[in-house]
C-alpha cells in the first residue's frame, strides 16, 4: 500500500512540473503498448481473467445505481467502466485466456465470490443515495488494491500499461465519488478497505488525466 501510495504522488508531482511521464501514464486504455506476445504464466493469466470481471462488476454495479439515483457520477463512471472491461478483452484475446465475462449479463458472474459480493452491495446501494457512493467508493479501493496486486504479478510491458491505466481510472472514479459523498453529507471521505493515508493522499491530488481522462 505504501509503495502504490508513494507511486500516486511521484506520478502527479511529475505532470505538476511538466516532466516526461512514463508511456504507461500518458497512454490511452484504446492504444495500448505493443509488446511481443509471451505466454503468460498462470498467475499473470489468472490476474486478467479476474480483473476483467471486476471491472465488469463496477459497471454492473454503476448501471444499476445510475437507474435508481440520478447523481450524476454513476453513469458516466459505468461508461468508464466499460471502457476498462474493453481493455481487458483485448489482453485476453491477445493472451488467449479464457473470457469469464463472455456471455454474462448485468449482474452475473462466474466468479461466486464476486456474484455474492455484487448482491450484498447491490442491495446496500439500492437501500439509499449515500450509501450507493460509500459502495462506489468501496469498490474503487478495492480495484485499485487489486490493480496494485496484478502489477505486482508481472513484467509484460502491455498488461502493466493497462493496469496502470485502470488504477489512474479508479482514482479519478474515487474522487468524484468522495466529492459526492462530501457535497451530500458535509463529511469528508473514510477509507473502507485501503488505509485512511493512501487514500487521503489520492484525494489531496488533482483529477489525472488517464488517456482519455477517466
Ligand atoms: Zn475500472
Ligand atoms: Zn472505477
Amino acid at each position: 500500500m505504501l509503495t502504490r501510495t508513494l507511486r500516486t504522488m511521484t506520478l502527479a508531482v511529475a505532470l505538476a512540473f511538466g516532466a516526461a511521464v512514463p508511456a504507461f501514464a500518458a497512454g490511452p486504455v484504446a492504444s495500448p503498448v505493443v509488446a511481443p506476445y509471451v505466454a503468460p504464466t498462470a498467475e499473470e493469466a489468472a490476474d486478467m481473467a479476474y480483473m476483467r470481471e471486476e471491472e465488469k462488476f463496477s459497471r454492473d454495479l454503476y448501471l444499476r445505481f445510475a437507474e435508481a439515483w440520478d447523481r450524476a457520477p454513476f453513469a458516466a463512471v459505468a461508461n468508464a467502466e466499460q471502457n476498462h472491461m474493453d481493455a481487458m478483452l483485448r489482453l485476453l484475446r491477445k493472451y488467449r485466456v479464457a473470457d469469464p465475462a463472455a456471455g454474462g449479463l448485468v449482474g452475473e458472474f462466474s466468479d461466486a465470490e464476486l456474484q455474492a459480493l455484487y448482491t450484498t452491495l447491490l442491495q446496500r446501494g439500492l437501500g439509499g443515495e449515500l450509501e450507493a457512493l460509500k459502495v462506489g467508493g468501496l469498490v474503487e479501493e478495492a480495484d485499485i488494491t487489486d490493480l496494485a496486486i496484478s502489477m505486482a504479478h508481472t513484467m509484460k510491458a502491455d498488461l502493466r500499461a493497462v493496469y496502470g491505466n485502470l488504477a489512474c481510472g479508479s482514482r479519478n472514479h474515487l474522487r468524484a465519488f468522495a466529492r459526492e459523498i462530501r457535497a451530500l453529507t458535509g463529511q469528508s471521505y473514510v477509507a473502507q478497505s485501503m488505509s485512511q493515508a493512501a487514500v487521503d493522499a489520492i484525494l489531496a491530488q488533482p483529477w489525472e488525466r488517464c488517456g482519455r481522462g477517466w
